[in-house]
């Protein structure tokens, strides 16, 4: 009994936040395994830190870890990916082995081991907060953690732009997680997302850091790591985790015309942080050593004291090697998405070599910037990297086909451009490098568009798309930004242009089908979307659409049958139940849509949608507390609920129905949306005082 109690104190007081530290704080025994913090920051380019030379305090809390722990300066990314650097960082495996080669159309494999799968079965409880959806537990990384937060409508963006988590509410949800009660020992990864294009840094950093968007948006996801690092870094003497905490990647920031990231493999995005604080495990100081992302893994293993599997690539690094590692890594985007030559390369010491129809050989140490070429000048050198590079397998990447909205999100991201088939030859015209241009011109449309210059958004989108009329990935961003714009026609014709191009890819035809429903074309929905529905692999995302599009056409019952149809794809998805439920409703079968309604919450009870939808339906019969209590849970899963619930206020009050619209009306500044929705709070309470 006592010693329960004694584990219990010790658990709860080792990640402990400062405000409610226990006043008896435990020593860990020296033999009790130690709760591991895993932080990685998305996008984080190493010399951004001020720890690696950033003017400017930019980062006092990485800081302070990195001065009570090691900073390794030369930590290398395998690849300049977020999905398939943490998937390498989680394994420590090489891409080629564990096989997620790009963001889009690979899954993290069910039997390989990850940090969470190891250390589970160590007997340790596992937690991750994901901010940022190629992160989504869909991808494969979610197993071997007991919790995997991935949800990320807690901050609501801009439609055109996908969805991520703000840190702080990240690291809230984390902090939670790890103040529980709890008598196991801890693994926990928080994964950030802030300097990630756009940069829009939150107030205090947006003035700040007015003349470097990138370096605020590094601030903000500091500052947003205080609840888990102040702790520590201020009890180190009672607080004995390791803290290891590192980046996917870095970011070009224009670096030979790359803005962001992903085609390249220059050291602005393979260069990244990397801070081991483990005391009394590991000595501080900064380690000049190479340590690449296969060695994470192994060196936080290592040092939690579990046994190294054998099928792991990297070592761990907890004492440092006299031998120079080499260095694999690869960017494998542009071959995937655009057809260009894929870029493999090897690092070894000072020597980078990387290999395209333009090959390119740099001398890190004279030439940091990468801004002399080599290749041509030393050519024996070229000659022994190339035959190091030849020992790594050319294992091919294994693409599938993402679901439509999958591919979508991801696009979003500024991600994803269309699938291309490998070729076997490429020639110096499908060299990266002199096709950056596009790359550079399609991410200052999304600037133009983030930085509230529609007009200028769009006409560049346009002037894009005319000057690669022949590529799908142009017309499919001018598409979009004209829907979201409100021009659908336009919209429409954008996306037949696509269409046409990329008869077969169906996130560009479920979005023309949509489209064209919402236009009211419906019956020519039908006619495109149906063929593509007829084979045994049909995409959901079509088959959705295609039901919704039925269903504005009044059929009904097609409508229903698609949907069950799509579940048999995807029985988990509640979203698919709700749009039965929505059709059921447009058919005026309130029992089987109140019975889909509910089906989804049992598949997941906070679904927000599946709620705003029973409470529509509870408004309908007067049982306005029913009402409420389900809007309390939509708005609480989606902010955004609550533009819905004002609508459909004002649909009630211009039918006549005033009890309804009062109720709506009366939930809605009773619950106080957010101050996005001033408008709509104060004709809300004018309406309430008018109609008294
Ligand atoms: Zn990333």
């Amino acid at each position: 009994m006592i010693v329960a109690v004694a584990l219990f104190v010790a658990s709860l007081t080792l990640f402990k936040s400062a405000s409610s530290r226990a006043p008896a704080a435990t020593p860990t025994p020296a033999n009790t395994r130690p709760d591991i913090l895993f932080v990685t920051i998305d996008t984080l380019r190493a010399d951004a830190v001020g720890a690696y030379g950033q003017q400017g305090n930019p980062t006092p809390w990485i800081d302070r870890l990195a001065a009570a722990g090691v900073r390794f300066t030369h930590a290398d990314a395998q690849t300049p990916l977020t999905l398939p650097s943490h998937a390498t960082l989680l394994s420590g495996r090489y891409p080629f082995a564990h096989g997620v080669r790009d963001n889009a159309g690979f899954r993290f494999p069910a039997d390989v081991d990850t940090l969470a799968t190891l250390l589970r079965s160590r007997g340790y409880r596992t937690g991750a907060f994901v901010s940022a959806f190629p992160l989504d537990a869909r991808f494969g990384l979610a197993r071997g953690f007991d919790v995997y937060d991935d949800r990320l409508s807690e901050s609501p963006r801009p439609a055109f732009l996908e969805q991520e988590r703000a840190g702080a509410a990240t690291v809230a949800r984390a902090r939670a997680w790890l103040d529980a009660p709890h008598d196991r020992p801890t693994f926990c990864w928080v994964h950030l997302y802030e300097p990630h294009f756009p940069y829009t840094p939150p107030e205090p950093y947006a003035s700040r850091f007015a003349d470097n968007a990138y370096e605020g948006e590094v601030a903000a996801a500091d500052a947003a790591l205080a609840p888990l690092l102040q702790p520590i870094v201020e009890n180190g003497a009672t607080t004995r985790p390791i803290v290891v905490l590192t980046a996917d990647h870095g970011e070009s920031l224009g670096e030979h015309g790359e803005s962001t990231h992903g085609i390249f493999a220059y050291e602005a995005t393979l260069h990244v942080p990397l801070v081991v604080y483990a005391p009394g495990r590991l000595d501080p100081g900064v380690r000049d050593d190479v340590i690449r992302q296969i060695d994470v893994a192994p060196t936080i293993l290592d040092l939690a004291g579990v046994p190294l599997p054998q099928e792991i690539d990297g070592r761990s690094a907890r004492t440092p090697h006299t031998d120079t590692p080499t260095s694999y890594f690869e960017a494998l985007s542009g071959a995937l998405n655009r057809g260009w030559a894929p870029l493999r390369g090897v690092r070894r010491g000072t020597l980078k070599f990387i290999e395209l129809p333009i090959p390119e050989l740099y001398d890190l140490a004279a030439d940091p910037g990468e801004r002399r070429n080599l290749a041509e000048a030393r050519t024996a050198d070229v000659a022994a990297l190339r035959s190091l590079l030849q020992s790594f397998p050319t294992t091919p990447a294994a693409r599938r086909a993402e679901r439509a909205d999958t591919a979508s999100r991801l696009q979003a991201l500024g991600y994803i451009g269309g699938a291309a088939a490998p070729r076997s030859h490429y020639t110096a015209a499908d060299d990266p490098k002199q096709l950056i241009g596009i790359d550079r011109d399609l991410q200052n449309v999304v600037s133009a568009y983030t930085a509230g210059d529609t007009s200028r958004a769009l006409s560049e989108a346009r002037r894009i798309a005319e000057a690669h009329a022949a590529m799908p990935l142009a017309w499919l961003e001018l598409a979009q930004l004209q829907r979201e714009t409100g021009d659908l026609p336009s919209a429409i014709a954008s996306f037949k242009r696509a269409h046409v191009l990329a008869p077969d890819n169906p996130q560009i035809a479920s979005m023309l089908g949509a489209s064209l429903t919402q236009h009211g074309d419906t019956r020519e929905a039908v006619a495109i979307l149906t063929p593509l529905t007829s084979s045994d692999d049909a995409d959901v995302e079509v088959i959705r659409t295609l039901a919704l599009a039925s269903a504005r056409a009044g059929t009904f019952d097609r409508a229903i049958a698609l949907l069950e149809r799509a579940r048999t794809f995807d029985s988990a998805d509640p979203q698919l139940l709700v749009d039965e439920g929505t059709v059921q409703l447009m058919a005026n079968r309130r029992e089987p849509a109140r019975a889909a309604f509910q089906a989804a919450l049992t598949r997941d009870p906070a679904f927000p949608r599946a709620h705003s939808s029973l409470a529509a339906m509870a408004l309908d019969d007067g049982r306005t507390a029913d009402a409420a209590a389900h809007w309390k849970e939509a708005a609480a899963g989606d902010p955004s609920e609550f533009g819905r619930i004002f609508a459909l206020a004002v649909a009630n009050a211009n039918a006549g129905r005033a009890p309804q619209a009062r109720a709506a009306l009366e939930f809605f500044v009773q619950s106080a949306p957010p101050s996005s929705y001033a408008g709509q709070i104060a004709q809300a309470r004018a309406w309430l005082d008018h109609s008294r």
